[in-house]
C-alpha cells in the first residue's frame, strides 16, 4: 500500500505555482490576486479562508478577504461581487460556502464572472467541463486529478465508483474521470443515498471516491484487493486525543481499508490539501488570462 501523501504532493506542485508567480513579477506584472467573500461568523469558513489565505501567501499570490455581515441582502452582495467582476486588480473570486439560508446560492454562484470563476462552479465553466474546453475545474476534483497525475496512477480502463453526487465533488468528478483524457478514460459509476447494492458496486471498483460525508462510511469488506482509494470526506468528529475536543474524520474506514488497498489518502493529509492547491492553480490560470469566454 502506498499513502497518496497530500503534504508531499501538495508542496511539489506548491513550488512550481511559486516559480511561475516569481517569473510573472520579473516581467514587472503584479501578483496573481485572489477574493475571497465571507458572509456572517461561521468557524469552519473562517479557518477554510484563513487556510486559504496562508497558502496564497506561500506562493507569492495575493489574497484579499471582503467580510460581510451575515444579514447582508442578497442585492448587496450581488453588488459586491460586480464590483469585484469589474476590479482589474483582482483575478479570482471565491464566495465562501454555506452562505445564509435568506441567499440564493445559485444566483451567487451566477453572478461570478466566468472567467475569475476560480471554484469552477459558474454554469459557464461546468458546461464547458461537460464539453471537454477549458474551463476553470472545482476546486476538490481538480486537485484529486493533480494527485492520480503526482503518483503517476494509471487510470485507462479502470471502473471507477464514485459515491456522492454534489455539484461540487461527485459530479464533477465523475464527469473527469469518464473525459477522454489522463487522469480519466474510466468506466464511472456515480452513486447516491437511493443506488442499490452499494457494497458490491463498490467492491466491483478499481478506484473508489468517497465523498459523501458519512465519517468511516466504506469498510474494508466493500472494497476490492487493490483498489485506489481517494478518500474525500471531512467530517469533525468528537475526539478525547486532541485539545480542540474535535478530530477531522474521512469517509473511508481508513485503518481496516488500507492493507487491501494499492493507494490510499489520509484524512487529514490527503484530498483537503489538494484542494486548495486546486484553487491556487486556478489563480493563477486566471492572472494569466489563459482561459478565454
Ligand atoms: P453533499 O453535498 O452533502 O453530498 C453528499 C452526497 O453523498 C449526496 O449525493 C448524497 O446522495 C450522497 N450520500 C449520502 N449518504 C449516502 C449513502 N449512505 N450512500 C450513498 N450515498 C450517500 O456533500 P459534498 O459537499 O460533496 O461533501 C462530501 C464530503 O466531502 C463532506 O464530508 C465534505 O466535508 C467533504 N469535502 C471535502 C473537501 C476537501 O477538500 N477534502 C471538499 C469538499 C467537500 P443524495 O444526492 O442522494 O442525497
Amino acid at each position: 500500500m502506498t499513502l497518496l501523501d497530500g503534504k508531499t504532493t501538495a508542496a511539489a506542485i506548491k513550488s512550481e505555482i511559486a516559480e511561475e508567480v516569481r517569473s510573472i513579477l520579473e516581467t514587472g506584472k503584479r501578483a496573481p490576486h485572489l477574493c475571497a467573500i465571507l458572509v456572517g461568523e461561521n468557524g469552519a469558513s473562517e479557518t477554510y479562508v484563513a487556510s486559504k489565505s496562508k497558502n496564497c501567501a506561500e506562493v507569492g499570490i495575493t489574497s484579499t478577504i471582503v467580510r460581510m455581515h451575515e444579514e447582508v441582502s442578497e442585492v448587496n452582495l450581488l453588488a459586491k461581487i460586480n464590483e469585484i467582476n469589474l476590479n482589474p486588480e483582482i483575478d479570482g473570486l471565491i464566495v465562501q460556502l454555506p452562505l445564509p439560508k435568506h441567499i440564493d446560492v445559485q444566483k451567487v454562484t451566477a453572478a461570478v464572472a466566468p472567467q475569475k470563476d476560480v471554484d469552477g462552479f459558474h454554469p459557464a465553466n461546468a458546461g464547458r467541463m461537460l464539453q471537454n474546453l477549458p474551463c476553470y475545474l472545482p476546486a476538490t476534483p481538480f486537485g484529486i486529478l493533480l494527485m492520480l497525475e503526482y503518483y503517476k496512477i494509471k487510470t485507462e480502463g479502470l471502473h471507477c465508483v464514485i459515491i456522492g453526487r454534489s455539484n461540487i465533488v461527485g459530479l464533477p468528478m465523475s464527469i473527469l474521470m469518464a473525459r477522454n483524457a489522463s487522469p480519466g478514460n474510466c468506466t464511472v459509476t456515480l452513486c447516491h443515498s437511493k443506488t442499490k447494492n452499494l457494497e458490491d458496486v463498490c467492491r466491483s471498483g478499481d478506484i473508489v471516491i468517497a465523498a459523501l460525508g458519512k465519517p468511516h462510511f466504506l469498510k474494508s469488506n466493500m472494497v476490492k484487493d487493490g483498489a485506489v482509494i481517494i478518500d474525500v470526506g471531512i467530517t469533525r468528529v468528537p475526539s478525547t486525543k486532541t485539545k480542540s475536543g474535535f478530530a477531522l474524520a474521512g469517509d473511508v474506514d481508513f485503518d481496516a481499508v488500507a492493507p487491501r488497498t494499492s493507494y490510499i489518502t489520509p484524512v487529514p493529509g490527503g484530498v483537503g490539501l489538494m484542494t486548495i492547491v486546486g484553487l491556487l492553480k486556478n489563480t493563477l490560470r486566471a492572472a494569466k488570462q489563459e482561459v478565454r469566454f
